[in-house]
């Protein structure tokens, strides 16, 4: 098959409309997400840069994640969540699209990809390394001071 000039420019069109299409889903993805990211740390950051709320990393959007506070799975049977259609198989951008749809549900918080991980490690009860590890200084710190005190 040959192209005439005609069909080429009808072919770059397309090429360019659905590009421009994609680039717009895009940017309100991108958009929305950091809406989230920023919503979910206010309390943590005081600002509008987001944040991990458990060890403060702010370089780059791209190293955080919107965390289930309770557990993924956990949430499937929170009736509040239930009644606004929250379902464990939301992710990426249907669990940005419901989220926004639903104007911020509480139950959603934001960590940076370690914490996020350590806290979902077996073993680890939902809790990050370094919480763990800053209770067992404050547990540490206390029982020092107790003991000075005696
Ligand atoms: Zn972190
Ligand atoms: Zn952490």
């Amino acid at each position: 098959m040959v192209l005439t000039d005609e069909d080429r420019k009808a072919k770059k069109n397309t090429c360019r409309q659905n590009s421009e299409y994609k680039t717009d889903k895009h940017v309100t993805y991108v958009t929305n997400r950091l809406n989230i990211l920023s919503h979910y740390s206010k309390s943590i950051s005081n600002s509008n840069i987001p944040c991990c709320n458990c060890c403060g990393e702010n370089s780059h959007v791209d190293f955080l994640a919107i965390d289930h506070i309770a557990g993924k799975n956990q949430m499937n049977s929170e009736p509040r969540l239930i009644k606004l259609g929250y379902s464990s198989k939301l992710k990426g951008k249907s669990l940005i699209n419901w989220i926004i749809e639903n104007n911020y549900p509480k139950g959603f918080q934001i960590l940076c990809h370690n914490c996020n991980v350590a806290k979902g490690l077996i073993g680890n009860e939902n809790t990050c390394t370094h919480e763990t590890i800053r209770q067992e200084e404050t547990f540490a710190r206390m029982e020092e001071q107790s003991s000075f005190e005696l």
